[in-house]
């Protein structure tokens, strides 16, 4: 089911050029409405296409102001109920609320190295266009070991 957000909690991440949750999503779904002419709500951010949404929960995450919800399907978070993810640098809290009011909060660790010390094109040679189409060449070669024999029509 698609994001909304919450109006009475998205701060329009301070007027920055690019909103958190449109800076993540995927599909550039998120928009910031810094004059209030497409909602009438200025400084607050919408999701554009709800039925587009891949409801991949990104925006929820990173939103720093929790502004960001997702309506859930009925039979994993019946209606009353509420969850709703906080992202850390290292860790997600993950809070639970259920219909008879009760909360419940895990928290995990999600990195076992620091914020923006992976290096993604570290070792990788720079990009050529004249490569391009040939599939000997392709970025992700070599990062796993797939024996692709074993899909031979026998
Ligand atoms: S919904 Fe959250 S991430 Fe998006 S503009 Fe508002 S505060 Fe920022
Ligand atoms: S859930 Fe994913 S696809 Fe949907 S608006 Fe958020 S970031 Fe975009």
């Amino acid at each position: 089911m698609p994001t909304y957000v919450r109006t009475d909690k998205c701060d329009g991440c301070r007027g920055q050029d690019e909103s958190a949750c449109m800076y993540i999503c995927p599909h550039d779904l998120m928009l910031l409405d810094k004059d209030g002419s497409r909602t009438g709500h200025a400084m607050k951010a919408f999701n554009l296409e709800p039925e587009q949404c891949w409801e991949c929960y990104s925006c929820v995450k990173i939103c720093p102001q929790q502004a960001v919800e997702c309506r859930h399907y009925a039979d994993v978070v019946p209606l009353g109920a509420w969850v709703q993810p906080l992202r850390g640098t290292d860790s997600i809290m993950w809070t639970i609320r259920f219909r008879n009011g009760d909360m419940k909060r895990f928290k995990f660790p999600i990195r076992t190295t620091p914020e923006g010390s992976i290096q993604p094109y570290a070792n990788k040679p720079d990009a050529a266009l004249s490569d391009v189409g040939d599939h000997a060449t392709l970025f992700t070669k070599g990062t796993h070991s797939c024996d692709m024999s074993q899909f031979a029509a026998s």
